[in-house]
């Protein structure tokens, strides 16, 4: 049993209550080690630590700053066999998939955001013949970070990191459902020195652990990637105490493939954009809306290549594995009977739609056959509601302006991929999208330095680059009038 225990003040703890959650892997549906269940008294541990901490850190010079988050970086890599077989047992991502990119993208989210504090200026403004105007960014002091279970180390070093970097002390909760690769982080963070109290990390569910957090009124900030539900409960709370938000929700995402994209880079590009993690990207694409005149051959293509991907042991590597476990049994339920109203509302299921029972000790896992549905309207709840699995949907449109709109059918605002090699289309396409992220012949090319997130119900406060320096920051204006010698 992996016994899992919190990280407060350099120092690992069960929880306050001595009260426990049950991990299970996915890929067998068996428990294989414990969490602390932890509550508002751990919180109030962490913040002391936190705040103990904060002075010293805050004051700690950029150089020292940039070598523990540099050695943070170094040590996820060399730690990187660990820490991808930890993330493929807790998530049921194939094992191949936390190697080559989770693991390797939360080494570069350190290294990134070690470069960016060396490089992260103030503004200073003239207004002659003798009045200057600065900003001045200091950090905000305890801040909070909460992330999902879908890319669990990534999307929480992607918190971590800039607000360390800013200066901050840090409450982090990994989600309940994916806690192993941040119990291991922990153990590096101290390796690579990271002072006592800089990051404590919290472990149990969002209502109780993750709330507390939300509630406690010295933690000044709190960056949260999940649903968008979650996300405004956290305002209910968060917001009436004025605490800074950047708020990291759901998507339902477009590809709009023209006739005249690079065919075959799209099939490919489509298939991992539709099916990578189990469809359980945030970014990745739930409805895919084709050109009329290339519609029925897209759609024998897709469904050909679609049904013959593997589903199977995320930790198999005799044979390559494109699809492994859905994360936990409720998400599977959940995913299955999305697929169920996908049928209730009238859709074909042209591949997929049905779970997959492996042999021997992994019959109980959760598996499902990656799906693809045609024949629903932009208004269907298959077509409006995130599903956040292996499930893509197919519709038709014959202008630019027709597939405009469908992509824009959406509460959600996250990403949108293009496929075209035409001029027009493309600027036609990425200027009217209602889209945070616009992807033009790739999709999940990530430049660090860019803001990243969504809009509409997607999302509030970009993070990405200066922007989550910025977040993780308070901003002065001084002003100063230079007397006249
Ligand atoms: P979730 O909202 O259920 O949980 C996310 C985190 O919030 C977990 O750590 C959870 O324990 C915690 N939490 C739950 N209730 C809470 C509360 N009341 N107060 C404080 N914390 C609480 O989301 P999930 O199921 O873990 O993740 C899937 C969702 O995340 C999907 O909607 C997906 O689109 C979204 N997501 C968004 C992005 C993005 O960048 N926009 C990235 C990844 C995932």
């Amino acid at each position: 049993m992996k016994v899992i225990k919190n990280f407060i003040g350099g120092q690992f703890y069960d929880a306050v209550s001595n009260n426990f959650l049950d991990n299970v892997t996915p890929s067998s549906g068996l428990v294989y080690g414990t969490i602390p269940d932890s509550d508002e008294e751990d919180v109030a541990l962490a913040v002391t630590a936190a705040k103990n901490a904060f002075p010293l850190w805050s004051q700690t010079s950029l150089d020292l700053k940039f070598q523990i988050l540099n050695r943070i970086s170094d040590l996820i890599n060399e730690n990187l066999e660990a820490l991808a077989l930890a993330e493929s047992i807790d998530n049921g991502k194939p094992l191949w998939l936390a190697r080559r990119v989770d693991i390797p993208r939360a080494a570069s989210n350190f290294q990134f955001f070690a470069t960016a504090l060396k490089h992260y200026a103030s503004e200073s403004y003239l207004n002659p013949p003798n009045v200057i105007s600065t900003t001045l960014r200091q950090p905000i002091g305890i801040v909070g970070c909460i992330s999902p279970w879908n890319l669990p180390l990534y999307l929480f070093t992607w918190k971590i990191a800039p607000a360390i970097a800013a200066g901050n002390c840090v409450i982090a909760k990994p989600s309940e459902v994916t806690p192993m690769t941040a119990f291991l982080l922990a153990q590096i963070c101290k390796d690579a020195g990271l002072p006592d109290g800089v990051l404590n990390i919290l472990h149990g569910t969002g209502p109780k652990v993750g709330s507390a957090i939300v509630e406690h009124p010295m933690i000044k900030a709190i960056s949260f990637t999940g649903g968008t539900a979650t996300g405004q409960q956290i305002i209910r709370t968060a917001g009436p105490m004025f605490k800074k938000l950047s708020l990291e929700l759901g998507g339902k995402n477009a590809s709009i493939i023209m006739d005249d994209c690079d065919y075959g880079l799209m099939m490919k590009e489509t298939v991992r954009s539709s099916f990578a993690n189990q469809g359980q990207i945030c970014l990745c694409t739930s409805r895919l809306l084709i050109h009329e005149s290339i519609y029925d051959k897209f759609k024998a293509d897709f469904t050909s290549i679609v049904g013959k991907m593997t589903v199977g042991n995320p930790l198999d590597e005799s044979i390559k594995i494109d699809q492994g476990a859905i994360v936990s049994e409720m998400h599977y339920n959940k995913v299955l009977n999305a697929i169920q109203r996908a049928r209730d509302e009238g859709g074909t299921i042209l591949s997929g739609g049905a779970k997959v029972v492996l042999d021997g000790e992994l019959e109980n896992g959760f598996y499902i056959r990656p799906t693809i549905i045609e024949g629903l309207g932009p208004e269907t709840r298959t077509n409006q509601e995130e599903i956040f699995g292996p499930v893509v949907t197919l519709q038709k449109f014959s202008t630019k302006e027709e597939a405009l709109a469908l992509a824009n059918a959406s509460k959600y605002g996250l990403a949108t991929v293009i496929w075209s090699r035409n001029t027009d289309h493309i600027h036609f396409l990425s200027q009217g999208l209602e889209s945070g992220i616009v992807w033009i012949n790739c999709w999940l090319v990530r430049d660090l330095r860019t803001p990243f997130g969504g809009i509409k119900q997607s999302g509030i406060g970009r993070e990405g680059g200066w922007d989550a320096m910025k977040f993780f920051t308070e901003v002065k204006s001084i002003t100063q009038v230079i007397p006249k010698s």
